[in-house]
Order: C-alpha cells, then sequence, then structure tokens
C-alpha cells in the first residue's frame, strides 16, 4: 500500500524554471495524452531537482520496508540513487547494464542485493512500460520480491503485472486515453505529437 502522498509544487515551480518539463498538449506513442512533457534528457541534470524528487519518490513508499532500489537504465539510475538515500533505513542500489544485444543484465555479484529482497523498481519516465516490465521479470527471476514501481511520470496503464505504478506527478498530470481527454474535448488544438 503506498502512503498517501501530495506533491510539493515548489518541484513543479523547478522542473518549469529548468525548462524541465512544458505544459501543452501532448501525444505519446503509448497512444495516450497528456498536458505535461518532461524533458527526459536533461530531467537528472540538476543535483538539487532530483534530490527532492527523489524523497517525494522515497516518501511514498516509506512504509514499504524497502531493502534494495532498482533501476533498469542509467536514467532510472541517477534517480533511483536518491530514493535509496532517503529511504529508512537506507537502501541498497542496483542498476541493469545494457547488454550488446539490447538486453540488459545485472551484474552477478548484486544478486545478493535481490535475492529474497524487498526491491522498489524505479525508472525516471515509463512510457510504454516495456523496459521495466522486462525488468521486473529479471528481478523475479532471481528471487527478488517487488514491492511496487515508482518513476517521474507515466503515461501508460496504472498498474503492471500485479504491482501499481506510482508516477509522482500524475495526479496533476494525469495520461488520458484520446477519447477521455479533456484538452481535445476543451479547444481545437491537435496535439504536438512525441516520438516515445
Ligand atoms: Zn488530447
Amino acid at each position: 500500500m503506498l502512503a498517501q502522498t501530495s506533491l510539493d509544487p515548489s518541484i513543479v515551480t523547478n522542473l518549469k524554471q529548468y525548462k524541465l518539463l512544458r505544459e501543452g498538449h501532448f501525444s505519446y506513442r503509448s497512444g495516450r495524452h497528456s498536458a505535461a512533457l518532461l524533458d527526459r534528457d536533461r530531467l537528472l541534470a540538476d543535483p538539487q531537482v532530483a534530490s527532492r524528487m527523489g524523497y517525494a519518490l522515497a516518501k511514498a513508499f516509506f512504509t514499504s520496508k524497502i531493502d534494495t532500489v532498482a533501476a533498469p537504465s542509467i536514467w532510472g539510475a541517477g534517480l533511483a540513487q536518491w530514493v535509496a538515500y532517503f529511504m529508512e533505513p537506507r537502501a541498497k542500489l542496483v542498476y541493469a547494464t545494457p547488454m550488446p544485444d539490447g538486453a540488459r543484465r545485472i551484474a552477478d555479484n548484486l544478486h545478493d542485493l535481490i535475492v529474497d529482497q524487498r526491491i522498489l523498481l524505479i525508472d525516471n519516465v515509463m512510457i510504454s512500460g516495456e523496459t521495466i516490465q522486462r525488468f521486473d521479470n529479471e528481478i523475479h527471476g532471481l528471487g527478488g520480491e517487488v514491492l511496487g514501481v515508482g518513476c517521474l511520470w507515466a503515461g501508460a496503464e496504472k498498474s503492471l503485472h500485479a504491482h501499481d505504478v506510482f508516477g509522482l506527478l500524475n495526479d496533476l498530470y494525469p495520461a488520458y486515453l484520446p477519447q477521455d481527454c479533456p484538452i481535445c474535448k476543451d479547444g481545437d488544438d491537435d496535439p504536438e505529437v512525441i516520438a516515445y
């Protein structure tokens, strides 16, 4: 169960200030529409903003007694480092290494941080959910117990296998099916098509 959290509005102010968050009308490859577009490449470039987002994500999982925070990508790892740091007690961090064939692998000498451990999966932005889903399978395969999935924003389904996906910015910027999109209903602005 996730703890109730409310997003600190100054995080959004920071994101806008550093031009990491743009408001408008966007259509993602997942088929969803949203009023927000995050700059995936620069999202974690500012450590101060990254640490505050990491704290907010950690707070959402404070009651889950997480042993290890695991990230499927280097982008997720930058955020996961902060999430692990702010867990009480502090959690360990594991991230996957991209392989030449496109798969991601967790190094053998990290497996003890997964076997029989309580795991939180963290990525920066989740669009189709495919990456984190494969990673979830791998963690399960290694004997880890996944307690939840957290990201800054999720543009796809709200659940993954049996896990709830917590998107820090999703309450403020929901990802709508096109037929439910209030921005489509509202006006005549076609959504800007986003490549991912
Ligand atoms: Zn729309």
